[in-house]
C-alpha cells in the first residue's frame, strides 16, 4: 500500500510539439529569461523549429526581450504565436498586457499557462515544432510546483549566478524537479566573473550529479540586445556568447 505509486497528475501535452524544455531559476534576476531567449535562438540556429512560451506570471519579459507586441490573433480555433528571430512566441504579457499586475495564485497561473500551451498553434501535423522553450517564473514555491506538475516538461535547465545564496536556490529548484520526475538537463552559471565570482555552479552541478552546461560572463552586449528586443545570439551569431549558447544547445 505504502509503495503504491500516486495517481499521475493529469497534464495536457501541446499538439504537434516534440519536446518541451523548461528554463528555471531558484530566484529572480539571475538571467533566466535572457538564457531562455538566447537558448531558443541557438536551438533555431541548429535548424530546429523552436517556440518560446513565456510562463513568467510575475514579470513576463519575452515581449520586450524578443521585440513583439500586440494580442495574438485567434484563427480557426487556435492562437497564432508571434514570429520573430525565427521563433514562435507566446507570452502572458501579450495576453494580459505587460503592465497588468499579475499576482496570481498557483491554480490560476497554471490554468493560464495550460491555455497558452494547448491553444497556441505551435506546430501542425506536417510541420511539428521541434522544441518549445518554457520560461518559468522564478522561485521554488507553490506556484512553481503547481506549474511544473501540470506542465508536461521533458527536461529543465537551471540558471544560477555564482554566489552561494543563488546556488542554494538552484539546489531547491533541482529538488522540485526531482519531486515531479522532470530530469534536470544541467546548470548554467550566469554573470560569471570578477563581480559575482565564478565556478560556483560547476561545483554545485558536480554535487548534484547533473551536467554543467557552461558559464556566461556579465556582458553589456547581452543586456543591450535584450533591451533592444533581439537575443544576442541572433544579433551577433559569430560572437563569443553565441558560441557558448551553441554548446548549450547541442547538449540539451
Ligand atoms: P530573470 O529572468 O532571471 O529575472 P533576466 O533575464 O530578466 O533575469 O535578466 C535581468 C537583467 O539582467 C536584464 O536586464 C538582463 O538584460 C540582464 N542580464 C542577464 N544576464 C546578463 C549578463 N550575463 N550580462 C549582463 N546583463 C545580464
Amino acid at each position: 500500500e505504502q509503495n503504491r505509486p500516486k495517481a499521475p497528475v493529469p497534464t495536457d501535452r501541446p499538439a504537434h510539439v516534440r519536446r518541451v524544455l523548461a528554463v528555471a531559476s531558484g530566484k529572480g534576476g539571475v538571467g533566466k529569461s535572457t538564457v531562455a531567449a538566447n537558448l531558443a535562438a541557438a536551438l533555431a540556429a541548429r535548424g530546429l523549429s523552436v517556440g518560446v512560451l513565456d510562463a513568467d506570471v510575475y514579470g513576463p519579459s519575452m515581449p520586450t526581450m524578443l521585440g513583439v507586441t500586440g494580442k495574438p490573433e485567434f484563427v480557426d480555433g487556435a492562437m497564432e504565436p508571434h514570429l520573430a528571430h525565427g521563433l514562435k512566441i507566446m507570452s502572458m504579457g501579450l495576453l494580459a498586457g505587460a503592465d497588468d499586475a499579475m499576482v496570481w495564485r498557483g491554480p490560476m497561473a497554471s490554468q493560464a499557462i495550460t491555455q497558452m500551451l494547448t491553444q497556441t498553434r505551435w506546430g501542425t501535423e506536417t510541420q511539428p515544432l521541434d522544441v518549445l522553450v518554457v520560461d518559468l517564473p522564478p522561485g521554488t514555491g507553490d506556484v512553481q510546483l503547481t506549474l511544473i506538475q501540470k506542465t508536461p516538461l521533458d527536461g529543465a535547465v537551471i540558471v544560477s549566478t555564482p554566489q552561494e545564496v543563488a546556488l542554494a536556490d538552484a539546489r531547491r529548484a533541482h529538488t522540485l524537479f526531482q519531486k515531479v520526475k522532470v530530469p534536470t538537463l544541467g546548470l548554467i552559471e550566469n554573470m560569471s566573473g570578477p563581480v559575482f565570482g565564478s565556478g560556483g555552479a560547476k561545483a554545485e552541478a558536480e554535487r548534484l550529479g547533473v551536467p554543467f552546461l557552461g558559464d556566461l560572463p556579465l556582458d553589456a552586449g547581452l543586456r543591450e540586445a535584450g533591451d533592444a528586443g533581439r537575443p544576442l545570439v541572433s544579433a551577433d551569431p559569430d560572437g563569443e556568447v553565441a558560441r557558448r549558447f551553441a554548446v548549450v544547445a547541442a547538449r540539451v
